[in-house]
């Protein structure tokens, strides 16, 4: 009698985090978007026992060494788990993943415990031959995670979720650290007890870890005010092939240059970070968080600019250019700024095709309101109307919502991507147009919808972040390729970074040479070749 094997239950992409927050398309915003860039044909992630996994080729010997070290418990081979790990978060990568034809897959999924457990796997993996993909949250949205065997025989995904412990507090200097799987949630509730916060809020909060924050270089939406992942981490621990370095002390120093920040945005190319020494602030007494509105983009952009020059910049800046503003409200439903009595105030203060903007602040009630009322003054100077702090605790309320409504609009065929830059303030402008215009021109079978939107401040230069929906075409892997390419030499050409938060990846490699030079990018080779003789850490991501 043969028996038959059912096939593991539940589908190929589970969605984004918890399943429960995931409200579905309102009927509104679906008619809008029918409207707006039309619906492809609508899908659903197919069964897990539908996707098509290549065979597992980890050698017996290498599978066995590893659950010596491991226990077979921190060894997983199952179809589900290679499936969880074959892909990071991208649009390409949920398209592939729903279609369950996501083309590489790890050949087993290994859970360290430690990072003596870390060590001995790239050990082993050096000599074996086998390649090694870091994976904190499985975030990464530029194939940083996606399972490239390279020149290796195998590749394994190294899950860090067991690494999850605050290891030390030092709240008289304000830091701490941290395992590197600990997520951005998680390391909050480790440091409430101790009155302190870490502050770190990507869009990707809920599932984004320390160690993956540190290897990306991530920006969040409290940058501007609280730094930059790579600002905030002062040292860490990574384990390489060639053995464990220590970088940082988390003390100014001038003892040559930084090796710490030749760690930093690595991305699992020269090595696995096992821990993370953060700058960590008091927990604020108060939040506040307001709407205005600009009469026009570039009223908008210098305002932001004196804000940032001045030295009075919120923690919180985010300006909405008149095709995302009209996104919003569009999306906003019925109600407030987007009902009949909004729009007319909004239109009788000549702000009718404006832009929206949302500022907001932490910290003690005092230092909160000096720097409101500092800001204030420049704001009003540049023709800022105040819509109150409703509008701003609406934002608040659903900043980390737009990725399960990625969700819905991939099963009602839109395309639905972003990607980001940062440019000199005298030159964003030309960017941003660049961009949207590479873009329009490579979608115009399915006309798209192209926003943008500024979020992260310097005295110098300003991100971008721009959204694009379009219909599904008959190709949307290929289709999206295209369009990719083009905003991508599109930003190269006009002298932007290729990322400013994004990281490199293996989808933004080719345009590396073009952010560092040939030469920079044989110095990044030669580090990896130092630390990784064997070339097995992340093969295809970062460097060539
Ligand atoms: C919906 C959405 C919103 C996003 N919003 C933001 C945002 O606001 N700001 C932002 O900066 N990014 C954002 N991102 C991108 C992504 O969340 C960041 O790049 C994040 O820092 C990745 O963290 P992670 O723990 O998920 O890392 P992963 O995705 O697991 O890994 C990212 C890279 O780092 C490597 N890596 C991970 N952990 C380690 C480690 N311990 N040691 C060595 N290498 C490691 C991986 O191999 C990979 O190359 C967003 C992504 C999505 C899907």
């Amino acid at each position: 009698m043969t028996t038959v094997t059912p096939p593991p239950a539940g589908t190929a992409h589970a969605g984004w985090g918890d399943p429960a927050r995931r409200t579905g398309l309102p009927a509104h915003a679906r008619s809008w978007l029918q409207r707006e860039v039309g619906l492809g044909d609508p899908s659903r992630p197919v069964p897990l026992g539908d996707v098509r996994l290549p065979p597992a080729a980890l050698p017996a010997a290498v599978r066995a060494g590893l659950v010596a070290l491991l226990g077979p418990d921190g060894v997983l081979d199952d179809a589900a788990e290679r499936v969880r790990h074959a892909a990071g978060s991208s649009y390409l990568d949920l398209l592939r993943l729903r279609a369950g034809a996501p083309g590489e897959a790890p050949d087993a999924v290994l859970l360290p415990a430690d990072p003596a457990q870390v060590a001995a796997v790239l050990a082993l993996c050096s000599r074996s031959g086998v390649a090694v993909v870091p994976w904190g949250g499985g975030t990464s949205v530029v194939g940083g995670v996606r399972p490239q065997r390279g020149a290796c025989t195998a590749v394994v995904t190294l899950d860090l979720r067991r690494l999850d412990r605050l290891l030390h507090v030092d709240p008289v200097s304000r830091t701490a650290v941290f395992g590197a799987g600990v997520r951005a949630p998680e390391a909050e509730a480790l440091l409430a007890p101790h009155g302190l916060s870490l502050g770190h809020l990507p869009q990707s909060y809920e599932r984004v870890t320390l160690g993956g924050c540190a290897a990306t270089r991530s920006a969040g939406q409290a940058s501007t005010g609280h730094g930059r992942f790579d600002e905030m981490v002062l040292g860490l621990v990574m384990q390489t092939p060639a053995g464990e370095l220590r970088l940082g002390r988390g003390l100014p120093s001038a003892a040559g240059p930084s090796l710490l920040g030749l760690a930093v945005g690595s991305e699992g190319a020269y090595g696995v970070i096992t821990e993370v020494t953060v700058r960590v602030r008091p927990l604020p007494e108060v939040e506040r968080y307001e709407g205005l509105s600009f009469r026009t983009w570039p009223e908008g952009l210098a305002a932001l600019r004196a804000l940032e020059q001045d030295g009075v910049a919120p923690d919180v800046v985010r300006l909405s250019d008149p095709d995302e503003t009209r996104v919003q409200l569009a999306l906003a439903g019925t109600g407030g700024l987007s009902g009949r009595a909004g729009r007319a105030l909004l239109a009788a203060r000549g702000h009718g095709a404006g832009c929206l903007a949302v500022v907001g602040w932490s910290g003690t009630a005092a230092a909160v309101a000096g720097r409101r009322r500092a800001a204030r003054d420049v704001l009003r100077r540049h023709g800022a109307m105040r819509l109150g702090t409703g509008v701003g605790q609406k934002w608040a309320h659903g900043r980390f919502s737009a990725p399960y409504l990625r969700d819905d609009l991939l099963d009602a065929g839109v395309l639905v991507e972003t990607l980001e830059t940062a440019a000199p303030w005298s030159r964003l402008e030309q960017v941003r147009e660049a961009v949207r215009d590479a873009l329009a021109d490579a979608l115009r079978a399915t006309p798209p919808t192209v926003m943008c939107h500024v979020s992260h401040l310097y005295p110098h230069a300003a991100s971008l972040y721009v959204t694009v929906l379009a219909r599904q075409g008959g190709d949307p892997v290929a289709q999206w390729q295209r369009a990719k390419r083009a905003a991508s030499d599109a930003i190269v050409g006009s002298g932007a970074t290729i990322t400013h938060h994004h990281a490199v990846g293996a989808d933004h490699r080719d345009h590396l040479p073009a952010e560092v030079g040939t030469l920079g990018v044989e110095v990044l080779a030669a580090v990896k070749a130092v630390l990784d003789p064997a070339g097995v850490l992340n093969p295809g991501t970062l460097v060539p």
